[in-house]
């Protein structure tokens, strides 16, 4: 199988311009909207232009995109401004209207990746073009069908390629719509050494407020490009109108991101510790989480105890949770005084929510 052509070489992006940037509605929703992000987009310094037009949605009824009809706006979106212009693919007949109306790059969604059968019924209907597929990651953390849609786009012949991290479903409760979960983006890096990744930190998100924390990790932690929702008037828009920024937004997002350079001693020391600190931030996470779990218990009990006319505070009870959590950390090596501190605090707040 021939090598992946790198994304500087696809013919998309201005030169020595970094990060690539793809950015662009949710969903292309009128020839009017579509044209005024490409101009402002333009302005703004991003590389390509994006636009959904079939969109998958959780329940019918909702806005499910405006279809083909939206290939032309694109195209004469591209024409009027020199941006080179993309949509998602989720069937063969996408595939089929976006190439035959020169569509620059497609890029496969999160739901499709999940489908196996799908993603082969796309690479079919690729067949003998060489047209740029981005590759979204599926909607669970499942490493292997990510890893195995980028394998069928290869063996469809499909040699510019790039993975998408845009987040997990999950059921803890986290500040974000999807979990980045950023190891699986690094393991599919290890895995796939030449797969260059972009990250969507709009769809992680969810809301506008973290996109520029998220993008300048996904820099750090090596991602070569950004795909960034921008709508002409976020507030109005059909879909996914908390995440969107306004172009004058991106701009500022787009002039405050940090590229690293990767070449120098200390660029691998910054990468060692951004990886360090990407497992903190996501322990970290995790501890928050547990902790609105331990919370929502200790409602729960209190809610029991008044039930049954049982006073709050249980002293023995205590005592004897405190001495065991103390033997444990003990056994696991960690430091008695410290977790006894993290404990009387824990158990305080816990009191709390009791009364
Ligand atoms: C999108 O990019 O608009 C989209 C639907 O993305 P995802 O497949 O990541 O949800
Ligand atoms: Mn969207």
């Amino acid at each position: 199988m021939a090598g992946l052509v790198p994304v500087s070489q696809w013919g998309l992006f201005p030169e020595g311009d970094r990060p690539f940037v793809v950015a662009g509605p949710c969903s292309a929703e009128s020839r009017e909207q579509v044209l005024e992000a490409a101009v402002a987009l333009k302005e703004a310094g991003a590389g390509v232009l994006r636009a959904g037009l079939w969109k998958p949605r959780t329940h019918p009824g909702g806005f499910e995109g405006v279809g083909a009809e939206g290939l032309e706006w694109l195209v004469r979106a591209r024409e009027a401004t020199g941006m080179k212009i993309c949509t998602e693919a989720g069937s063969a007949a996408h595939v089929k209207a976006c190439l035959e109306a020169g569509v620059d790059m497609l890029w496969i969604g999160a739901r499709t990746t999940a489908n196996p059968f799908q993603v082969q019924e796309i690479c079919d209907a690729l067949g003998g073009s060489d047209i740029p597929v981005l590759v979204k990651n599926p909607v669970s953390p499942d490493l292997e069908l990510w890893i195995g849609a980028v394998e069928r786009l290869r063996a469809a012949g499909i040699n510019k390629v790039a993975a998408v991290l845009r987040g997990f479903t999950t059921v803890e409760k986290t500040p974000y719509r999807n979990v980045p979960v950023w190891e699986l983006s690094i393991h599919l890096r290890t895995t796939l050494k030449d797969l260059p990744l972009f990250v969507d930190p709009s769809h992680i998100a969810g809301a506008t407020g973290y996109i520029k924390e998220l993008s300048q990790r996904a820099l750090d932690l090596g991602a070569c490009g950004l795909m960034v929702e921008v709508h002409p008037h976020p507030e109005a828009a059909l879909s996914d109108a908390s995440q969107q920024l306004t172009p004058q937004e991106f701009m500022a997002l787009k002039q405050g991101l940090k590229v690293r350079s990767a070449d120098s001693a200390d660029a691998e020391f910054s990468a060692r510790m951004d990886l360090l600190r990407s497992d903190i931030d996501d322990i970290d996470s995790r501890l928050l989480s547990l902790l609105e779990e331990r919370m929502r218990v200790s409602r729960s009990i209190g809610a029991l105890k008044k039930e049954y006319g049982i006073s709050i505070l249980q002293t023995g009870r205590w005592e004897a949770v405190m001495e065991a959590l103390r033997r444990e950390a003990d056994a696991i090596g960690l430091d008695k005084a410290m977790v006894e501190r993290i404990f009387s605090v824990i158990h305080d707040y816990s009191v709390k929510v009791q009364e």
